[in-house]
């Protein structure tokens, strides 16, 4: 309008300006020099209007047009509300009223929320209770995510010359940015006070000049003590040097930083709590450390709650170690396992294990139990299992029994099972011990029944000679010939021997079971005394069989129960004959890298390989029906381990056997010259 109204006026001084200079050239025409000069002046007058008039206006538009530039750049709108018309009219910019809007309308674009507050403040206006307000409210916003967007309007109420309200102006500025980073600063600041809150940090900074430890105590930073007064009231005196050290690396910038526990006192001054420290240098412009700031948090209870943690680890890693138990775990993404007292990983539990690690000392009858364990592994089924394997030692090589267990442990967010967990048991201790007492009760049952048998046996082996001895002494009175009454009393004399050797054994035995058998050590010369057996039992070998005493030595010199020597070589000599019919039964001895080896040869019978261990043990016979207690090779067993030597048969069924035995001792001997006992 006002634009209009100079642009109007300009023209009406143009052609006034252009009416004087055609008036002045018809008065120059007429040549009247007064009224040409006036007209002149009245010209150069009111051309002096017209550039005036036309530099203001084209100023005023310049900084309109500046202004206008400001307010968008503030995100500044403007627009004016006719009261009589209930009209909104834009002035500038692009208000969120638009043009020729009604009140009712213009309310729809604000947020339900915020239309009270907003017609409480437009009210008071338009009431004339007030002439200016302003109030920051949420208008729909089409750029937002949440639709809405921070509106602040700046409200002035204007009269009419009669008084009455006539417009209200409102200058709106979209502040929605400047009001989310304020609310983001807010929120950054509510959370970051709420995790100081919440870990217990306590905030602190040393002032190296000043000589003085602040500390954070509602968002202000007060004075506490000096660096003397720290260290001597609140560190433990032990710690203190090492603390002061790494004060002084820090302010000489040999450390970057610190971190570690310190213990320090309590506000009573009765105890020390722990406390987790951060702690690094703050330098000036010229890098001199003015400031050490840090952090402190008190993690008594869970320094205290780690330190029975690892307690408690390292009494159940003792019990998993003494009581022989491996504890594994199984990771199925890297497919290896973690194992803690495991041999295989030389108890490194930093070293993984794989399946083909186990693979490598396992049973190989064990492998098709392994199988599926593997496939609950890598396929991740949800099951338990158990089950026995043997493995073999990385030490000795020996089997081992063990017990594997295993279960799910961890599982992803879909219940997936991702680690599995368990333990291997070694069971071998117990598997022995089971394996020795089934033997041993397998042997007691054995000997149970020998023993009934042997009762039996020696009833007959008993009553046999006693009948001989009985019958031909009664004979005696009624023989008839000096002949026959020297049969006789050879029989009586054989059984008697025979019922002598049958006591002799029984007594030996139980004696020698109960752990007393005595040796009565003497030296002598083994290459004669040998001989004196060839007397005794030259009458014994049976007929057509030859009996040869091996004796390479010219002497043989040792310490032994001569008596006892004798005993073993009678049980083997009398065996000799009984399953010997033809050949030769040899007697002998021989030096031993222990000692001596006594030995009987016979070309009898033989004995079955799987006969020839049991032999040795009490009341055992091959053939049940040949005569015999089944003590005689068992004694001598007894006998030769008592004295710390040894016993045994090399035996082939049906070619005979050689029986020997090793007395512990110490020679000196000398082989004949014509001999050697490449014999044996
Ligand atoms: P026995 O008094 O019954 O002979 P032993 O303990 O002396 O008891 O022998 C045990 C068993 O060993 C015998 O019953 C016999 O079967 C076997 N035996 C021992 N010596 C010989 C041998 N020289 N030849 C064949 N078998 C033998």
């Amino acid at each position: 309008m006002k634009k209009r109204g100079n642009t109007i006026y300009s023209l009406f001084l143009i052609i006034l300006i252009s009416g004087l200079l055609f008036l002045q050239v018809y008065i120059f025409t007429l040549s009247s020099s007064v009224l040409t000069i006036a007209s002149t002046c009245v010209s150069v007058l009111l051309a002096i209007a017209l550039i005036e008039r036309l530099l203001s206006s084209s100023h005023k538009d310049k900084i309109n047009a500046e202004l206008e530039l400001s307010l968008s750049t503030f995100n500044t709108s403007t627009w004016r509300y006719d009261v009589k018309n209930d009209r909104f009219r834009k002035v500038h910019g692009s208000p969120i009223c638009g043009n020729e809007v009604c009140k009712e309308v213009f309310i729809q674009n604000i947020h339900p929320q915020d239309i009270f507050a907003f017609n409480k403040e437009f009210n008071n206006l338009l009431n004339r209770k007030s002439i200016s307000t302003n109030i920051t409210v949420r208008c729909i916003n089409k750029t937002m995510t949440s639709g809405y967007g921070f509106y602040q309007f700046d409200m002035i109420a204007k009269s009419a010359g009669n008084g009455s309200l006539e417009y209200i102006i409102g200058i709106e500025r979209d502040i929605t940015f400047d009001k989310l980073n304020d609310t983001n600063y807010q929120n950054i600041l509510t959370s970051l006070n709420l995790s100081i809150k919440a870990s217990n940090l306590i905030f602190w900074y040393y002032d190296v000049e000043g000589d003085m430890l602040y500390k954070l105590v509602n968002k202000e930073f007060v004075p506490t003590c000096n660096l003397h007064e720290f260290l001597s009231l609140s560190l433990p005196p032990n710690d203190r040097s090492e603390i002061l050290r790494i004060y002084q690396d820090l302010l000489d910038k040999r450390l970057g930083d610190f971190h570690g526990n310190l213990a320090l006192m309590n506000p009573k001054g009765n105890d020390y709590l722990t406390y987790e420290c951060y702690a690094m240098p703050a330098k000036d412009s010229t890098g001199k450390v003015i400031k050490v700031v840090g952090t402190l948090q008190d993690i008594t209870m869970k320094h205290a709650e780690h330190i029975i943690a690892a307690e408690n680890n390292k009494r159940f890693m003792l019990a998993m170690k003494t009581s022989n138990f491996v504890l594994w775990e199984y990771d199925c993404n890297t497919q290896l396992f973690t194992a803690f007292n495991e041999p295989l990983n030389n108890y490194n539990n930093d070293v993984k294990l794989s399946i083909i690690n186990y693979l490598h000392v396992l049973h190989p009858d064990d492998i098709n139990k392994l199988v599926p364990i593997n496939e609950h592994l890598s396929l991740r089924h949800d099951v338990n299992f158990s089950i026995d394997l043997r493995f073999k030692d990385t030490e000795d090589g020996e089997w081992q029994y063990y017990t594997l267990t295993g279960a799910p442990f961890e599982r992803d967010d879909f219940g997936r099972v991702i680690k599995f967990a368990g333990i291997r048991k070694n069971n071998t201790h117990f598997m022995k011990l089971n394996n020795e007492l089934k033997l041993a009760k397998e042997k007691a049952e054995r000997s149970d029944k020998l023993k009934t048998m042997f009762l039996a046996n020696m009833t007959h082996e008993i009553r046999t000679p006693l009948n001989a001895i009985v019958g031909f002494s009664q004979l005696l009175q009624s023989a008839t010939s000096k002949e026959e009454l020297d049969r006789f009393c050879k029989i009586i004399s054989q059984n008697n021997d025979m019922l002598l050797t049958i006591f002799n054994d029984i007594i030996d035995l139980s004696r020698v079971e109960a752990g007393f058998i005595d040796f009565t050590c003497i030296n002598f010369d083994m290459s004669s005394q040998i001989e004196s057996l060839r007397e005794i039992f030259k009458h014994k070998i049976p007929e057509g069989v030859e009996f040869i005493v091996d004796n390479p030595y010219s002497f043989f010199e040792v310490c032994l129960d001569w008596n006892r020597l004798v005993q073993i070589y009678t049980n083997f000599i009398n065996n000799a004959c009984k399953y010997t019919s033809k050949g030769s039964i040899t007697i002998g001895y021989k030096a031993d890298d222990k000692g001596i080896k006594i030995f009987c040869k016979d070309t009898g019978i033989g004995i079955a390989e799987e006969d020839q261990k049991r032999i040795f043990n009490s009341f055992e016979k091959v053939d049940s029906y040949i005569q015999g207690l089944g003590l005689g090779l068992s004694l001598c067993n007894a006998i030769a381990k008592a004295a710390g030597g040894s016993i045994g048969v090399e035996s082939e069924y049906g070619a005979g056997s050689l029986f020997w035995a090793v007395m512990p001792c110490k020679p000196k001997y000398e082989l004949k010259k014509e001999m050697n006992t490449a014999s044996i």
